[in-house]
């Protein structure tokens, strides 16, 4: 079953993975883009007794299922469980986590005929599978369903009233089960464990969402008379313990030692080459690889070269594809992990094509997986991956979650996943009931991969990153305390469970209306329900419409379609090509007609920033360091139109559109004109310095807070109206932050540092996509001074170390 780990005794063959990665090593196409090779070390397995109050018929089935013992984390969460305190288990892929929650739930489900558990999910898919390994262990005293949007209105009835462990999502919590609690009065009575799979996803402003909507689930609870436990499952984070307290709002025990078997994994850091440098040029084609969908210039293919000339790396994409193809010619089962689902086709296609020309039966072994395939067709894959018919296939992080693949020796890692959480679950797919594993990072055209593949130590020597978000953000606790208060009326006593900042917000309220104070509590005013999208963005997204058919194609974020579906935009829809008609802002529409130009479209963009309030502070001298609110105000003022060949701008037009408004939390650093002139700035140079230097930085703040460098925008300027001083800010893209920004404050020294070593680390001459040039730089990555940059940092981050001791001055408040 899926997530029930093996418990068969590691066998240390450890000769494919070895074998295949010396020959890449030894390959002299690829021997200068390996940057490391990790050898993680085997762990042997800890299985422990079962517990004395574990349901003897689950543990029978558990057995049958292959787990003989449990391992001893397993074991020490499920004791924990059982003696009602709540806990997080955050051990690494494939450790079994499942067993962890299974065993204290489903014994006292089958114990306690009116006791009731609910498991959350972030996806369907995963509760689904959760659901179908539940009803494999055939426990006749389980009643279990999942409860989602698929249920059909005549199942949901039957759930309500029969089911004992009810499958869902957080989604479904907030607009179904909490608004309709008295429906549920009978199962939150009997509620006594919440499993919170996955815990480690939610992060960001979706993070913050789900911590009030654990709040709201904790309070109605209370008014029935139950105190659910927590039961969480992580992947390795930092801190789990924080983040699954700052999650549920109650204090979260820890068990983070994982005591299942592993086999030995070899991990590589691969860095495609700079097209056209010239020193590592692909040489002649190795067994099965392929030049095809590489996009690299052959001889008589000009060399594609990025904004302003500068140069580019070959596609981790391609890079990926052509490994995949060297990997299966091997006969070693690989899986891929792309980004989209475009990639997942084109990396499959572009390898098929590879190894059609040495072997079209090995083509024919190949295949793509993605989000959005029916649960059959990925049953079927998953099988014929096991039983080795299929050889190698890329996948979009789909796969990542909960299913049963096993028997894998390598996996490719085409671009960092985002987190680290993400990369371990990645390269945790690979190995064969403990035999060695490879596992390969390769790295996309962009700083923070950059970064990561020259200093291993980021990626194998230190702790991943922590789950980062703010329950306490107005934005998202205002509308949340409006949903709780339409639930049943918020009485004073409730403030203190969602948060410091709950009692001004809910004056707030009273004053705009939405809830009245009467003696027993506060109330919801309104006839309608609060609306409250947890996914979503901020205002109504704009529809992409076809305009000569109404076809609706998609949606685009309220805070991106300024600069995305703007009149004049080329918009692709899965391969398929569009311009902007017209985008209708006050019906949040925009109108599309197919194209097929041979150019693209880039938004120019204004951005200013006002600092409101600066809450927390550092100085070191010559450098101060801020966090606090600050006003950002963007315009998009026209576009350009590039080819798409060459990169070339070839046309300007200006756009009419009314500026948008955000209010936000930022991370801010000043610096003297001596400081400058110190580190041997010109002032010429300082406007392409400090933009230089805010790019890297908005790139790799990633790798300290859990979120993407689509989360958070940067402003730098050579004199700021408000600080009076050379300023760089980086600020969260969401209304009242998402807590990345704030991490970056605590991590300054880290973070600027790793940004510094990533600009310095790039071989380019002036600025390339892997250092300092930004893929949504709203002024077409100009000015940019890489060097001058470099030079900056080094000075910031001595003053820094220097000043620690002697100037620090924190103003918390
Ligand atoms: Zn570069
Ligand atoms: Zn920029």
């Amino acid at each position: 079953m899926a997530g029930v780990g093996s418990s068969a005794a590691a066998a240390q063959d450890f000769s494919r993975a070895g074998s295949v990665l010396s020959r890449l090593a030894r390959d002299s196409r690829r021997a200068g883009n390996i940057t490391h090779v990790e050898h993680v070390p085997a762990r042997r397995g800890q299985a422990v007794p079962w517990p004395e109050w574990a349901d003897p018929v689950l543990v029978g089935r558990l057995r049958a299922a292959g787990v003989e013992q449990p391992w001893a984390h397993q074991a020490e969460a499920a004791q924990a469980a059982h003696e009602g305190r709540d806990v997080v288990l955050a051990t690494g892929t494939a450790s079994g986590k499942s067993v962890g929650y299974l065993l204290p739930v489903l014994s006292r489900l089958l114990a306690e005929p009116g006791a009731r558990a609910i498991y959350l999910a972030p996806t369907k898919a995963l509760a689904h599978d959760q659901l179908r390994s539940v009803r494999s262990l055939r426990l006749t005293g389980i009643r279990a369903s999942t409860y989602d949007g698929d249920t059909p209105g005549s199942e949901r009835e039957w759930v309500r009233a029969h089911a004992t462990f009810v499958l869902t999502n957080p989604d479904m919590l907030h607009r179904g089960i909490l608004p309709g609690h008295r429906r549920w009065a009978p199962f939150l009575r009997g509620l006594r464990y919440v499993i919170i799979d996955e815990c480690h996803g939610y992060r960001g402003v979706f993070g913050a969402h789900v911590a009030l909507i654990m709040r709201r689930l904790r309070r109605v609870c209370a008014r029935y008379g139950s105190r659910p436990v927590f039961v969480l499952a992580s992947a390795t984070v930092a801190d789990p313990g924080m983040s699954a307290s700052r999650l549920t709002g109650v204090d979260v025990e820890v068990v983070d030692t994982d005591a299942s078997p592993r086999g030995p994994m070899d991990f590589a850091l691969y860095e495609p080459p700079l097209l056209g440098a010239g020193s590592r040029q692909p040489s002649p084609p190795a067994v099965g690889s392929t030049a095809a969908g590489s996009g690299e210039g052959g001889p008589d293919l000009p060399v594609p070269r990025g904004e302003n000339d500068a140069p580019v790396r070959r596609a981790a994409t391609a890079e990926s594809a052509d490994l995949l193809a060297d990997l299966v010619a091997d006969g070693t089962r690989t899986l891929v992990f792309v980004r989209s689902r475009r990639a997942a086709e084109v990396v499959a296609a572009a390898a098929r094509r590879g190894l059609g020309e040495v072997s079209p039966d090995l083509a024919s072994r190949v295949a793509a997986y993605r989000a959005g395939y029916l649960a059959e067709e990925r049953r079927d894959l998953e099988s014929r991956l096991r039983t080795g018919e299929l050889l190698g296939v890329a996948a979009t992080p789909a796969l990542e979650l909960g299913v049963d693949i096993s028997g894998l020796d390598a996996t490719v890692i085409a671009g960092f996943p985002g987190t680290l959480a993400s990369l371990w679950q990645q390269a945790g797919r690979a190995g064969r009931a403990g035999q060695g594993a490879l596992a390969v990072l390769v790295a996309r055209d962009d700083p923070l991969d950059t970064y990561l593949v020259h200093h291993p130590e980021a990626v194998f020597g230190r702790s991943v990153e922590a789950s980062v978000f703010d329950p306490d953000n107005l934005y998202v606790l205002m509308p949340h305390l409006e949903c709780a208060a339409s639930e049943l009326p918020l009485a004073e006593d409730d403030l203190a469970l969602f948060g410091p900042g709950a009692r001004a917000a809910v004056d707030d309220l009273v004053r705009r209306g939405r809830l009245r104070r009467r003696p027993a509590g506060w109330f919801w005013t309104q006839r309608h329900r609060p609306d409250v999208d947890i996914r979503g963005a901020g205002g109504p997204p704009v529809r992409i419409v076809e305009a000569g058919t109404g076809r609706l194609l998609g949606t685009e974020d309220a805070a991106t379609a300024h600069s995305t579906v703007h009149q004049g935009a080329v918009y692709v829809h899965q391969g398929a090509t569009f311009i902007v008609a017209e985008l209708d802002l006050e019906d949040a529409v925009a109108f599309v007609e197919a194209a097929s130009p041979d150019w693209t479209t880039v938004a120019r963009e204004h951005t200013d920033i006002r600092v409101v309030e600066s809450t927390r502070a550092a100085r070191f001298g010559a450098v101060e360091i801020h966090f606090g609110t600050v006003e950002v105000t963007h315009q998009v003022t026209g576009f350009q139109r590039r080819r798409l060949a060459t990169g070339e701008v070839f046309g300007r037009e200006p756009l009419d559109l009314p500026p948008r408004h955000l209010r936000t939390r930022a991370v801010w650093y000043t610096v003297t004109d001596d400081l400058l002139a110190a580190a041997g700035i010109e002032s010429a140079d300082v406007p392409g310095a400090v933009h230089a230097a805010e790019h890297a930085a908005i790139g790799l703040l990633p790798l300290f807070a859990t979120c993407d460098r689509w989360d958070i925008g940067g402003v730098s300027t050579a004199l700021h109206p408000d600080t009076g001083l050379t300023s760089v800010f980086v600020y969260d893209g969401h209304a009242g932050g998402a807590g990345f920004a704030e991490r970056g404050f605590e991590r300054v020294a880290e973070w600027l540092g790793a940004t510094r070593d990533a600009v310095a680390a790039c071989e380019c001459p002036a600025g390339c996509p892997s250092c300092v040039q930004s893929p949504k730089c709203g002024n077409g990555n100009e000015p940019l001074a890489k060097a001058a940059a470099v030079r900056l940092l080094d000075a910031l981050l001595a003053a820094v170390d220097g000043g620690r001791q002697k100037t620090l001055e924190s103003r918390q408040e």
